[in-house]
């Protein structure tokens, strides 16, 4: 049976600290899902649909590894893809309660074999988040350290508009 594993979030947009979590946990599992959450109550600076083409620009390298766009539940997403495998990524103390109660609802709401997998963050993304990249970008700072060069235009260009 292949194992396969889902990282969602709402990457607005994808930094370097999420495509270091991507890159390691792909390879535990057989394919990983990157599920791109369709939040409408979530101010972002992407659309889905650019946040997606964001990540695909990104992470080109990485073969086992789809896109796809979510809303609703996340278990529900999960048993569409035949997923049993959520993946996400832990910062800090707080990262860590607000994810364990992700993790316990979500089990809770599982009616089958469902995991979450927590990847410690590496130390040099320890800090990093979309929000300060959004910070850094409208005030004109350098995105190099923070996000992979393929999509710094990008992130550019919408902080113009911004
Ligand atoms: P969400 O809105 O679901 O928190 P994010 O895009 O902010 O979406 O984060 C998605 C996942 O990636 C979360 O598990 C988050 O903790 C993790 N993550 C975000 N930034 C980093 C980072 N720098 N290092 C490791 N994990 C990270």
């Amino acid at each position: 049976m292949k194992s396969i594993g889902v990282y969602p979030g709402s990457f607005d947009p994808i930094t370097k600290g999420h495509v270091d979590i991507i890159k390691r946990s792909a390879k535990l599992v057989d394919k990983l899902v990157i599920g791109v959450l369709n939040n409408a109550n979530k101010k972002c600076w992407f659309t889905p649909e650019e946040r997606k083409e964001l990540i695909e620009k990104t992470i080109a390298d990485v073969d086992n590894i789809e896109v796809k766009l979510f809303d609703g539940l996340l278990v529900d997403f999960m048993q569409q893809n035949n997923a049993n495998l959520i993946i996400r990524g832990l910062r800090s103390v707080s990262d860590y309660e607000y994810e364990l109660q992700l993790a316990l609802g979500n089990k809770t709401l599982a009616d089958f074999d469902l995991e979450t997998i927590f990847i410690p963050a590496s130390k040099d993304y320890l800090y990093l988040s979309s929000s300060i990249v959004r910070e850094v970008a409208s005030h004109g700072g350098c995105l190099e350290k923070f996000l992979n060069a393929e999509i710094i235009k990008d992130v550019e260009a919408r902080a113009k508009d911004k």
